[in-house]
């Protein structure tokens, strides 16, 4: 039984508290409240109303009824609020309004060069996200939170890039602070890999308690949700497993400054390299998938000995954290099943038995949605705190 007679050690109001048995959207009496807590009917009924007065929890369609007047239930209310989600990347960007299920109402993206610095582009950001908003004929104060994925480590707590290689001057730069002063709302800001790890969960696996997404695109990272959290360590780099050191490649150098890292063997860039090496032509990532798709022996050999070099990595994370599904994402996913193939090949020779008995490993389900959709659950989860609550119930 959940302790939600008084608010928690945090402060939170006991209607906010009873907020999390409902945010999973399954509909509930408020007999079934008052079992579930052991608290009043009268004390249950008291904070329903107040959750409905904030529009968060409505009537839903009363089960069949067995006779007498059927109990009247209550569920999460998905449109209440609505949250913004942005994906920065590093040549483009895309916003997206969504209700608090994460369901996308309205989307826009466009090239943005993230080089331009961070006042730039997030001012791109305030301005398309209240475009959309606008556009959607809702209210700005309807707005409860903003999810923001960069493509650089972030410190999580808060919200501040920290050495981002391709994000020239957002160093530090204190991200949440600057949207706020533009949109009065929680900021919360992550990684791609991460967000895209939440997003892959969310559309794909949401029973899923352990599942690692990895991004093969320019670069290759993962993230890790381990014990159904997302793990991001003690510097927000959990997971970055680009510069893990792949026999194969112990001579060939890294732009990090060091050698054989996984990034500068089997990203969308090295294998075109790989190939030109052989007399193809192929300059980017984008190249190599449409060299495989029109069946090129050669790029389909190099995509996957790629997916084996990174199977020799991903071996050792199996190990490490045990999850039940490992989902393949990045631009190089499109090269279809060859990458993947080359990543089971290793990873179901070379891990124990046990660790790859119900070992699930796939392309990514949400593809080029998952940052959108992981910025947008990073958003809700904020907003469906027991503190997202009090915070809204203030405003
Ligand atoms: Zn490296």
């Amino acid at each position: 039984m959940v302790d939600i007679s008084r608010g928690s050690a945090l402060g939170t109001s006991g209607a906010s508290e009873l907020f999390q048995l409902l945010r999973d959207g399954a509909p509930r009496t408020r007999a079934s409240l008052a079992a579930s807590t052991g608290l009043a009917r009268s004390t249950i009924a008291a904070r329903v109303d107040e959750l409905m007065g904030l529009g968060l929890v409505s009537p839903v369609a009363d089960a069949a009824s067995t006779g007498g007047r059927p109990p009247s239930q209550f569920a999460l209310n998905p449109g209440a609020r609505i949250v913004l989600a942005a994906d920065l990347g590093a040549s483009h960007a895309t916003i997206a309004v969504t209700d608090l299920a994460g369901t996308v109402l309205a989307e826009h993206g466009e090239p943005i060069d993230i080089a331009q610095g961070p006042e730039a582009v997030l001012g791109w950001m305030v301005d398309a996200g209240l475009a959309l908003i606008d556009g959607l004929g809702r209210d700005r104060h309807e707005l409860a939170a903003i999810g923001v994925g960069v493509p650089g480590p972030v410190e999580h707590s808060t919200g501040r890039p920290v050495n981002p290689p391709i994000m020239p001057g957002w160093d530090r730069f204190d991200v949440p602070g600057w949207v706020q002063q533009h949109l009065e709302v929680p900021v919360l800001v992550d990684n791609d890999v991460n967000i895209m790890a939440l997003g892959e969960r969310a559309l794909a696996w949401p029973q899923v308690e352990h599942l690692m997404f990895v991004k093969v695109a320019t670069g290759i990272g993962s993230g890790i949700i381990s014990g159904g959290l997302l793990q991001r360590g003690a510097q927000g780099i959990a997971g970055d497993i680009g510069h893990v050191r792949v026999a194969r490649g112990s001579d060939v150098p890294c732009h990090c400054g060091n050698r054989g890292c996984l990034e500068a063997l089997a990203s969308g860039p090295a294998i075109a390299r790989a190939l030109r090496e052989q007399g193809i032509e192929a300059n980017s990532g984008n190249d190599v998938v449409e060299l495989v798709k029109r069946g090129d022996i050669d790029a389909i050999q190099a995509v996957r000995q790629a997916g084996r070099d990174i199977g020799e990595v991903l071996t050792a994370c199996v190990s490490l954290v045990n999850p039940s599904v490992v989902a393949i994402g990045g631009s190089m996913a499109r090269a279809g099943e060859h990458l993947i193939a080359g990543v089971r090949e290793v990873v179901y020779t070379r891990s124990m038995p046990l660790a790859t008995e119900h070992l699930v490993i796939v392309a990514s389900a949400a593809a080029e949605n998952a940052a959108v959709l992981g910025a947008s659950m990073l958003a809700i989860h904020h907003a469906l705190s027991p503190e997202g609550i009090d915070a809204l119930a203030a405003r």
